[in-house]
């Protein structure tokens, strides 16, 4: 039998926090996600109290992991600045059912866990790697730019990030007071990714509550400043890491990127089914490489069965936002550093992602404050 997520609730009401309160009434911890067997949730607690939270993480993961059925148990352990507070809300913990709403998300300044002075974050997601996702990502960031927007952009894709590649930047970010730092700016654009504070050669490898504290660092502990819109470059695909940080930032949508190819979209159905699951808007799909534009004749050719993403949009009931040439140009620019939006505004390309970038405004602005609380499903 699957472990539903009042077992996983009443089984930690026997786990004490340092100061003996049962863990479940202390308010730290965020929702949790059952899904399939596996178990995903957070702690938040104060920076100064991580060491005494430790041994009471793995306690959990422990108590959670004996639970028949489960598969696999995340819990990361967040850690909160003194005074910051803005921790995420104690979950209601009487549901009885499977439907539970989750926290609020991405509400202009009414979300626990938005990000001071930035408007709406949105993912740029994609269900395996190679679609072309960073590469859609910045040049989307740089059209939302052109469109009268103040854009900062979080390449979140801890195991191969690419910001300093597509943005050809080899400096550090500075820091402000010591603790704080300051995003690098290129194109009137924001950017921070764990790619200007790691050597590219080291080999990372990124244990769970890693994952989050790396993350909470870049959202948190940097100045962004006021952003309309922050846009955040995912880890591709749909696995533990993903769904956590999905569930974790503050998301007012996804965009899916994905190929025309068959299997490409069988894995971007699993990233929509993700962001679903944790109770993100998809604000729609992108194909990219939706078509073959030769730079000789410039004709035009469906050589991967173009329009798959678009047809998958509708059957899936998510909007469709726009195709994506496959083009040499799009390559060049955006390995050589020189994303095609900023170096050729003029251009066809820029022009697909400006429209692109005006969807993208349509669907956040359609789903404002106003739009229906959605309703999370965990299958038990
Ligand atoms: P992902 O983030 O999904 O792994 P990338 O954005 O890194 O994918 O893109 C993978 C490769 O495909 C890169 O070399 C990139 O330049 C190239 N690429 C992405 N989109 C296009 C496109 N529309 N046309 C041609 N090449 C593309």
């Amino acid at each position: 039998m699957a472990p539903t997520k009042q077992q996983v609730t009443e089984a930690l009401s026997a786990i004490k926090a340092p100061d003996g309160t049962p863990l479940p009434q202390t308010g730290t911890m965020s929702d949790i996600v059952v899904s399939d067997g596996k178990v995903f949730f957070s702690i938040a607690v104060d920076a100064s109290a991580v060491k005494a939270w430790e041994p009471v993480r793995k306690r959990v993961e422990d108590t959670v992991k004996a639970i028949p059925g489960v598969v696999s148990v995340m819990v990361a352990l967040t850690a909160e600045k003194s005074g910051g507070g803005s921790k995420q809300p104690a979950p209601a913990h009487s549901h009885s059912h499977s439907h539970a709403p989750a926290a609020p998300r991405g509400a202009r300044g009414e979300s626990p866990t938005g990000v001071p002075g930035v408007q709406s974050i949105i993912a740029v997601a994609s269900g395996k790697g190679g679609v072309g996702k960073s590469t859609t990502a910045i040049n989307l960031a740089l059209a939302l730019r052109d469109i009268g927007m103040k854009v900062g952009v979080l390449d979140a894709d801890i195991y191969g990030p690419s910001l300093p590649k597509l943005l050809a930047i080899k400096e550090r970010p500075e820091t402000i007071g010591g603790t704080r730092l300051k995003p690098i700016v290129r194109h009137g654009l924001n950017v921070m990714s764990i790619g200007f504070l790691i050597e590219e050669e080291t080999p990372m490898i990124w244990r769970g509550p890693m994952v989050m504290s790396a993350l909470t660092q870049m959202l948190r502990e940097v100045e962004w400043g006021e952003l309309d819109i922050m846009v955040v470059d995912m880890p591709p695909g749909t696995g533990d890491a993903q769904l956590t940080m999905a569930q974790q930032v503050p998301l007012a949508g996804a965009v899916i990127v994905s190929t025309p190819q068959d299997l490409a979209l069988i894995d971007a159905r699993r990233g929509i089914a993700m962001f679903q699951r944790v109770n993100v808007p998809v604000l729609g799909i992108v194909e990219n490489m939706s078509y073959f534009m030769c730079p000789q004749c410039g004709s035009r050719s469906d050589i991967f069965g173009h329009g798959g993403a678009r047809r998958e949009a509708e059957r899936l009931d998510v909007p469709f936002l726009g195709e994506v040439p496959l083009d040499m140009a799009i390559r060049e620019t955006s390995d050589a550093g020189a994303p095609l939006v900023a170096t050729h505004p003029d251009g066809p390309h820029a022009k697909v992602y400006r429209a692109i970038a005006e969807n993208v405004r349509r669907q956040l602005e359609g789903r404002g404050s106003a739009r229906p609380t959605p309703k999370i499903v965990i299958e038990a």
